[in-house]
């Protein structure tokens, strides 16, 4: 960091400004406004298509019907908009939790605040990775490089000097910078600007595209079903204002209705339950696309192993030290192989802790690392060998830093009287022409899983380098350190896990390949035979590299941020969805190029948080994996809710088929009204409470449940068995009730009073049967009881209010009059109870049956995927 100059402000200056000018608080980027949002829902696809059956009915001399259908688009739109408000509440939520903090100047030292508190004057202490908290203008700098495309739209970064503003909300992507703040919060440009999200879309998710085509299909099912029967009723003579209201009709009885605003909520909800895993989801799709995902790369720092580093051993040409003891405090056994190491190894340590900017801190009895963790752990060394660490920190600032560049993964300090490079001990061994025992000692600890860096230093002689080459002229070995990161505990059986759901991991590392092939061996991500490679060794050409990487188990080491990129595109272009880890500023291409980007809540940058479509609170691999299931159990889910809509629809659609087969003499079972009332009423809710279902067991068991959302198992439940089964129930009721109520055979049929009483008994053998069916969507491939009737604890409820619903529009004389229904007769009743248990046995015996021949096809190895 470039030497501070002005003294900033004091605390007490500072709480003085924050209380006069209020928090600095970047406007949220902007929703569309209710109003527009709502326009929004009034207006798609499936809401014109009703609008045009509406004004239909209209011109049909109509009224009831044609409100009816208008309440529908707006309830519908009333209701999509709910969802969509609480899923953004949650993103609100989420994003609250994710505090950005700022290193800032303040009564002469650094300290670390809330980009909140920033207030004006404020000197802010920017770093690589930083996101510009407000307005400021720069006055010192170093190599820095802005990226301001939020701003702009301008995508590659540019430098800025001393004396130029920088501008809330852009990021730093290279070298540091000393800046006073000039205005905050409202006041700042980005304020003024109405778009704060960037314009880079990402291609359309599997679900975006599975959802239209489901919207696609159903609309054009619904209009040219709806067309056909208006031909036909015209056909056998009807009057074409009734052969209308028969077309809107099967049209509306074909439309799920509820479909898209349930999709939401479903996805909303997944994401709710992966924030309980400490998973953040940016967008809404992204719970369903990391559900697909058959291919993950994950680095290896903080995700793998704990990024709690401890230096176990520092290696110097005169002798080493080994050091016992875990944590950032200054005490810890020591083992030097020769007194003669003594001064060599503090001078190593020095150096170490001079080009460091992490420390190590004491917070109520309890050491931390601050920063880099790496560097904390330097900084521990240096205490445990007998530096007063804070005594030097506060004499011996460095003039100038180059920080560490991925690239040439190395960084330096020039300071006083030296300059000190710290790096990569492949990189540094050679610019500092050691002695092969070096090699030997750097073998040797990388071996052991350490991760090792080098640090030299070289003669300053007055001169003032200006780049990074220049700083390593004349470099002298000081000595290696060799770090300990322990793997995380659950890291072995989340690789197990995805093994058995047919993902396949890659570790995508800057770490040296030993280091790396020793961590992946210790957590159990290699397989045998699965190669280590170098960024340097990956084949140039894209077709190569995909197949070469296109393998579980692979460790790719020493690879740079374009490595990255290369390889989440490579192994895309083989069909793989692909999830990439990421947490340096420059994953951000990576992140944006794999199909999901996770970044790392605790130890990524903001560039890389923002690029991402999931954050990892807690920087866990485990997490990556709950979200696969999480967003496997949603993709399901949907197809369930697809299931149960589709299913009533057959029903809802038979009483028109009969009608016009028999030429219109056979009355109408259910009118337009009723189908409505039972779409909104009955499958809402229930609708919503299956798409909260819990993951099943087996989700993790097999690759992902790809294809499409109406795949032949919902066809064929839907159409081919669930559907015409409540259809034929519900024309059972309805005759039973008839002859009931003394219609018999070959005599006119009954109008008024005992056709409402008999329609009332079809009405209630649907809404019945749709109480069991949405038990019976739960699961394709077992039936409810084998999964506990209460294991959702939604659906019991909503299933019981969408009973009342229809009870009301049952028994409540004006409405049941407005649908043309009325309580039937006691055997109708019986035949719409009996509903339930006929559907949830020809259920279970359909599973039962299935499971049995899926059974003997696996025995004779033909199995196609079995569960969806
Ligand atoms: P990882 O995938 O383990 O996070 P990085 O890309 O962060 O790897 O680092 C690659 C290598 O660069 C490390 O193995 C280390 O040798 C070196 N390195 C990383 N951070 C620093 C730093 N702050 N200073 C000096 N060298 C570093
Ligand atoms: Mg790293």
């Amino acid at each position: 960091m470039a030497g501070v100059m002005v003294p900033g402000l004091t605390t007490a200056q500072a709480a003085e400004r924050r209380a006069r000018g209020g928090a600095n608080r970047l406007p949220a980027s902007r929703r569309p406004s209710v109003a527009r949002r709502l326009l929004g829902e009034l207006t798609h696809f499936f809401a014109l298509l009703l609008w045009v059956a509406a004004a239909l009915a209209f011109f049909a001399k109509l009224p009831q019907l044609s409100v009816a259908i208008i309440a529908v688009i707006v309830l519908n739109g009333v209701f999509a908009m709910i969802q969509q408000a609480r899923a953004d509440r949650a993103a609100d939520r989420l994003q609250e939790m994710l505090p950005t903090r700022i290193t800032v100047w303040r009564d002469g030292g650094r300290r670390v605040i809330e980009a909140e508190d920033v207030v004006v004057d404020d000197i802010l202490l920017l770093e690589s990775g930083d996101r510009v908290p407000a307005d400021a203008v720069v006055l010192t700098e170093n190599r820095l490089l802005v990226d301001s495309s939020m701003l702009t739209g301008e995508s590659e970064a540019g430098a800025v000097a001393e004396g130029e503003a920088l501008f809330a909300g852009t990021f730093v992507v290279e070298g540091d910078a000393c800046a006073r703040v000039t205005a905050i919060g409202e006041r700042t440009r980005v304020a003024g600007i109405a778009r704060l999200t960037t314009s880079t879309t990402k291609p359309d998710t599997p679900l975006t595209r599975g959802l239209r085509g489901v919207v696609r299909v159903t609309a054009t099912i619904a209009v040219s079903v709806g067309a056909l029967f208006l031909l036909l009723s015209v056909l056998v003579g009807n009057p074409i204002q009734q052969a209308f209201v028969f077309a809107i009709g099967v049209t509306v009885a074909l439309v799920p209705e509820a479909l898209l605003p349930t999709v939401t909520l479903s996805l909303a909800w997944g994401s709710e339950q992966m924030a309980k895993r400490q998973i953040l989801v940016r967008n809404l799709e992204a719970v369903e696309t990391l559900g697909s995902t058959t291919f993950i790369c994950t680095d290896k720092t903080g995700t793998l192993t704990r990024n709690q580093m401890t230096v176990v051993e520092a290696w110097t040409p005169a002798g080493s030290l080994a050091i016992e003891g875990a944590g950032y405090g200054p005490t810890a056994r020591l083992a030097w192989s020769t007194p003669d190491a003594e001064d060599p190894v503090r001078e190593l340590a020095l150096a170490g802790e001079q080009c460091s900017t992490g420390y190590a801190e004491e917070v109520g009895g309890q050491w931390r690392a601050h920063g880099d963790p790496m560097e904390a752990a330097l900084d521990t060394l240096a205490r445990r060998v007998g530096i007063d660490t804070v005594e030097d920190r506060r004499t011996g600032s460095a003039e100038l830093r180059f920080p560490f560049d991925p690239r040439l993964r190395r960084m330096a300090v020039v300071l006083a009287d030296k300059i000190v490079v710290k790096g990569a001990p492949d990189i540094m061994l050679g610019l500092c022409g050691a002695g092969p025992e070096a090699h030997r000692a750097m073998e040797a600890l990388t071996a052991r899983g350490l991760r090792v860096l080098a640090i030299a230093a070289g003669p300053r002689n007055g001169r003032t380098p200006r780049n990074q080459e220049e700083c390593a002229e004349g470099l002298r070995l000081l000595g290696l350190v060799a770090l300990e990161d322990p793997p995380r505990d659950d890291v072995p059986a989340s690789l197990k896990a995805c093994r058995r759901a047919g993902v396949k991991v890659a570790m995508v590392t800057g770490d040296h390949p030993a280091t790396a092939t020793a961590i992946a061996d210790e957590v159990g991500l290699r397989s045998p035979g699965s190669p280590v490679l170098s960024g340097s060794d990956l084949p140039q050409d894209e077709q190569h590299l995909a197949a070469l990487l296109d393998r579980d188990g692979a460790v790719i080491a020493r690879v740079s941020p374009e490595d990255k990129l290369r390889i989440a595109r490579a192994i895309r272009s083989r069909g793989h969805v692909v999830a990439m880890t990421g947490d340096g500023v420059n994953d951000a291409p990576a992140l944006h190029e794999a199909n999901i980007g996770v970044a790392m809540g605790l130890s990524g940058t903001d560039v890389a948080r923002e690029a991402a479509d999931l954050v990892l609170l807690d920087d866990s691999f485990a997490g990556i994996v709950a979200g696969v299931e999480q967003g496997r159990a949603t993709f399901v889910n949907i197809r369930r809710f697809l299931t149960y809509h589709l299913t009533d629809n057959v029903a809802e659609l038979a009483p028109f088929l009969v009608w016009a087969l028999s030429g219109g003499l056979f009355p109408l079972a259910l009118g337009v009204l009723q189908i409505i009332a039972l779409d909104i009423g009955t499958d809402t809710l229930s609708a919503v409470a299956l798409g909260a279902e819990p993951p099943a067991q087996h989700l993790l068991e097999g690759p992902p449940v790809h294809g499409r959302l109406m795949n032949r198992t919902v066809l064929r439940r839907a159409f081919g068995m669930l559907g015409p089964l409540e259809a034929v129930l519900s024309l059972v009721a309805f005759v039973v009730s008839l002859v009931a109520l003394g219609w018999r055979p070959a005599h006119p049929f009954p109008t008024g009073h005992d056709l409402a009483a008999a329609s009332g008994a079809a009405f209630m053998t649907v809404v019945f049967a749709q109480t069991a069916n949405v038990f019976a969507c739960r699961s394709s491939s077992r039936w409810p009881g084998a999964l506990g009737w209460l294991t959702n604890r939604l659906l019991v409820p909503a299933a019981l209010i969408g009973l009342a619903i229809s009870l009301v529009e049952l028994w409540v004389p004006p409405v049941a009059r407005l649908l043309g229904q009325w309580n039937p007769p006691l055997w109708g009743w019986l035949v719409a109870l009996a509903a339930m248990p006929i559907l949830l046995a020809v259920d279970a015996l359909d599973k039962h049956l299935r499971g049995r021949r899926q059974a003997r096809a696996i025995c004779h190895g033909t199995a196609r995927s079995a569960v969806s």
